[in-house]
């Protein structure tokens, strides 16, 4: 993998992390998405309220779609875990497997856990 540094590097592939990716390669930044593949978007059998689809559509279905629009406008999807993030100077280094990439900015979509209240 091509360590150099990108525009933006963001940790979550599920819809709010692919999102970020379609709009920001689409203007022709550079952009690597961590996905360590646990989107509770992958769970939903049929979302009826997600617009453009008045049918509905499952949710694994809207993540591939969601994938091939971001790789289409050059956005990179990498299926690992990231272990930490750092910042040094004007640099943040996302830490992954063995490697490190730096990119100029960060964002973090990690999604969210339940907890009983
Ligand atoms: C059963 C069920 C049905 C639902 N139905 C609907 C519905 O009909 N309509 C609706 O709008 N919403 C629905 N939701 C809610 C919807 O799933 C969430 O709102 C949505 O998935 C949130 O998207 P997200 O991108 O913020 O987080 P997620 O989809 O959770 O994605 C987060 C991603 O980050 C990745 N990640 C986390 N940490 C790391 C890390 N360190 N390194 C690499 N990757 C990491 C995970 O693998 C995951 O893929 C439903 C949820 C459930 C559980």
């Amino acid at each position: 993998m091509d360590l150099s540094r990108r525009d933006c590097v963001i940790t979550g592939g599920g819809p709010a992390g692919l999102t970020a990716a379609i709009y920001l390669s689409r203007y022709h930044l550079s952009v690597t998405v961590f996905d360590d593949g646990t989107s509770r978007a992958a769970t939903i059998p049929i979302s009826h309220n997600h617009a453009g689809f008045p049918e509905g559509i499952g949710g694994s279905e809207l993540l591939e779609r969601m994938r091939v629009q971001a790789l289409t406008y050059g956005g990179e999807i990498v299926n690992e875990r990231v272990n930490a993030w750092a910042r040094r100077g004007d640099d943040f280094f996302v830490s992954f497997g063995d490697h490190t990439l730096p990119a100029k900015t960060v964002l973090i979509a990690t999604g969210v856990i339940n907890r009983p209240a």
